[in-house]
């Protein structure tokens, strides 16, 4: 995946600003960052959404993003951090290599993650379920 960008950050062919190295995967700045101290955290194998990642890889990349949120709650005074993670354009996926952002987030910053809600039919929740049961 010589075109992707988070390939080349990978392989420190292109610069980044790097917080942690695990082997599999790399921690590093956002350089268009949601709020100041936004950090990105990377499978170092390339795959487009999370099926195509490795157990073990996303094993350690979790793993990443957990010792990373500990070091920002430490570090920058933070009263929250969001975990975030798109699969496919249609939800916002810009970049085509697994990542997953960690937005430090303080009360009052207006940082608008907030969603509409959708009212579910009568049996229609237990319908959608049924169909992502029985796809496991
Ligand atoms: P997405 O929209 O795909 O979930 O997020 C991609 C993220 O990658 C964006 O937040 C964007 O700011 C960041 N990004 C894009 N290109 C680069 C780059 O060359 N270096 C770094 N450090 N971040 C990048
Ligand atoms: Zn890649």
């Amino acid at each position: 995946m010589q075109e992707c960008i988070f390939c080349k950050i990978a392989e420190n062919k292109i610069p980044s600003v790097n917080i942690y190295d695990s082997g599999k995967s790399l921690a590093f700045m956002d350089i268009m960052p949601a709020r100041k101290g936004h950090v990105l955290v990377i499978p170092r194998k390339h795959g487009e959404i999370l099926s195509d990642i490795s157990e073990e890889d996303l094993k350690d990349v979790i793993l990443t993003v957990r010792k990373v949120t500990d070091a920002m709650f430490k570090s920058l005074c933070c009263d929250g951090i969001n975990v975030h993670q798109c699969n496919r354009a249609a939800a916002g996926q810009v970049v085509n290599h697994v990542h997953f952002h960690l937005i430090p987030r303080s009360e009052g910053d207006n940082l608008n993650f907030g969603w509409p809600h959708e009212a579910y039919d009568k049996g229609e929740m237990e319908n959608i379920a049924g169909k992502i049961r029985s796809s496991l």
